[in-house]
């Protein structure tokens, strides 16, 4: 998609710190980090939101939960844990319109959101 941010980390157009790539997943540090371990995981393909997932999406997404477990735990989050979240939309706080899951760890976070 021309003018969607994180398709443009994928081609590369737009510089990103890499923590994991394959044919369909790329997982990269936040530019913003609210936390010491702040990560991003996106499909590959442009799907705007985990409202436009289809059934063909299922084995891409259970692939990226699994690889969002093994770079938490590489992130030193095994033992502590961390918070894995997908915003959605306006009232999701979604401001990056490409599908991502944010992986945030390294502190104690408060729940429930403001
Ligand atoms: P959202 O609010 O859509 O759930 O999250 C979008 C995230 O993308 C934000 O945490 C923001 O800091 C991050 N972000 C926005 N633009 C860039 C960028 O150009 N590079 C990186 N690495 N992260 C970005
Ligand atoms: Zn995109």
């Amino acid at each position: 998609m021309d003018d969607c941010i994180f398709c443009k980390i994928i081609s590369g157009e737009i510089p990103s710190k890499k923590l994991y790539e394959d044919d369909e997943i790329l997982a990269f540090h936040d530019v913003s980090p609210q936390a010491p371990v702040h990560f991003l995981l996106i499909p590959k393909k442009h799907i705007r939101n985990i409202m436009e997932l289809g059934k063909d999406d299922v084995a891409l997404t259970g692939r990226m939960i699994n690889k969002a477990q093994e770079l938490a735990v590489g992130q030193g989050c095994g033992e502590k844990g961390a918070r894995f979240v997908i915003n959605c939309k306006s009232d999701g706080g979604q401001t990056v319109n490409h599908l991502h899951i944010h992986v945030l760890g390294g502190r104690p976070l408060d729940w429930p959101p403001g």
